[in-house]
């Protein structure tokens, strides 16, 4: 017996489909204490956007450090705050003609939804949340109430209250005209539903089975939600920053929310960091009234700059970001042609894909039989049917045609067994 299974939490997960302890990690790569090397294809479940300790932030951590910067400053005015902020301004939310306010949440997804639920609620004075099908947004009652994950929502052993899922894109299969139940009930003052404080919704459901809403799917629900006078939360938590080409998800759909929440590669070098934006107007917080110790994590600040500077000065990276989703697209369509016989699908964008077939047990024989073949490779939907394909977006052409070689072989191994 080891340390983490006598002392851990028997709640531990990730360990345990990848049993080593690992010890070194660089770029798309992880190192375990036995010398083995394996290539990341999950990258922290999007939160090394831009790979295992990136020299580029490293060092602009390291020199932040060396030089005594404040690393813990509750949301007191630091330098490497006010950077970080004109910084955002500059290179992300001035070019796309965003006007947000930035709320500096507590430095998890679920901190950065909280607070965006809360703040729909006290500007609407309304209190339910639409959310969907498959959606996940965090671990805390808030946030799980606007999550569908069964064994999820059952962990917080009391009611999860005022939300209501709806059908995601795709979700009835096509064979119903989107948002006719949305629609239907919002318009009929018998139908039992609140008027809705806001609606939450990913533009792709990373945990729910990398399901991609189409563009015009979310153009329609932000006009439904303009219509009924709704709040549109988009969680950017993993879909941010990049992961689907562009720094928000949601721009090549053209709308705009008028609350988004960032975390996960937001510090670009895993350092817990998220942000809540919304539209001036919404600002209607008092001071304090939604506090966290650990909203100045100031290290993440430094990181983040350096992030939004080294990459997102320019289209190029956003750009290279698309190239490399579509070589990983292709290669998932060979996968699929070749195994067509199993029913097996793909579906995704940008970098962010999902690989599945007939039998909801094969992702995880995948997912298993890659990790003896040294790639990191996860499940995801509600059956834990996907294999999602999650690579940092910094991963080469090469590093790319490696893991989809081993996934490819991973599969001809589990169809086998
Ligand atoms: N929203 C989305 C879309 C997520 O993918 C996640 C994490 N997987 C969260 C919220 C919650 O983030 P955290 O685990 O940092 O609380």
């Amino acid at each position: 017996m080891n340390v983490f299974e006598t002392l851990e939490s028997e709640v531990r997960s990730y360990c345990r489909g990848w049993p080593t302890v690992f010890t070194k990690a660089v770029g798309s790569h992880l190192h375990d204490e036995n010398g083995r090397d394996y290539l990341d294809f999950f990258a922290g479940a999007g939160t090394l956007n831009y790979g295992h300790n990136h020299p580029v932030l490293k060092r602009a951590l390291i020199d932040y450090l060396e030089s005594d910067g404040v690393t813990h400053a509750l949301d007191m005015h630091t330098a490497a705050k006010r950077t970080l902020l004109e910084t955002l301004h500059r290179v992300v939310l001035r070019p796309r003609g965003l006007e947000y306010k930035v709320q500096f949440p507590g430095p998890t997804g679920a901190n950065a939804v909280e607070s965006a639920l809360k703040l729909a609620r006290k500007v609407t004075g309304r209190e339910t949340i639409l959310s969907f099908t498959n959606a996940f947004h965090g671990m805390t009652l808030g946030a799980l109430a606007v999550t569908g994950n069964s064994m999820k929502r059952r962990s917080a052993g009391v009611p999860l209250q005022h939300s209501m899922p709806m059908p995601y894109d795709d979700y009835l299969d096509g064979q119903t005209p989107d948002f006719l139940w949305l629609n239907a009930i919002l318009e009929d003052s018998g139908s039992g539903l609140d008027a809705p404080a806001a609606i939450i919704v990913e533009t792709v459901q990373g945990e729910g089975g990398v399901n991609v809403a189409r563009a015009e799917w979310l153009r329609e629900l932000a006009e439904v939600c303009k219509r009924h006078e709704i709040l549109l939360i988009v969680d950017d938590v993993q879909m941010g920053c990049g992961r689907t080409g562009p720094f928000f998800s949601f721009e090549t759909a053209g709308i705009t929310p008028d609350i988004v929440v960032l975390s996960k590669s937001l510090s670009g070098y895993g350092l817990p960091f998220a942000l809540t934006l919304f539209r001036p107007e919404l600002d209607v917080w008092e001071p304090g009234e939604h506090n966290g110790t650990f909203r100045g994590h100031n290290p993440a600040f430094v990181t983040a700059t350096k992030a939004l500077e080294h990459f997102w000065s320019d289209d190029a990276f956003s750009e290279q970001t698309v190239a490399k989703g579509e070589r990983l697209g292709a290669a998932l369509d060979k996968l699929v042609a070749d195994n067509a016989d199993i029913g097996a699908y793909r579906r995704g964008r940008g970098m962010v894909w999902g690989f599945g077939a007939d039998d909801p047990g094969l992702a995880g024989k995948v997912c298993a039989a890659a990790f003896d073949r040294g790639l990191l490779l996860e499940t995801s939907g509600p059956l834990s049917e996907v294999a999602k394909v999650l690579p940092p977006l910094t991963a080469t052409d090469d590093e790319l045609d490696a893991g989809m070689e081993i996934m490819a072989d991973s599969l001809r191994a589990a169809r086998s067994a």
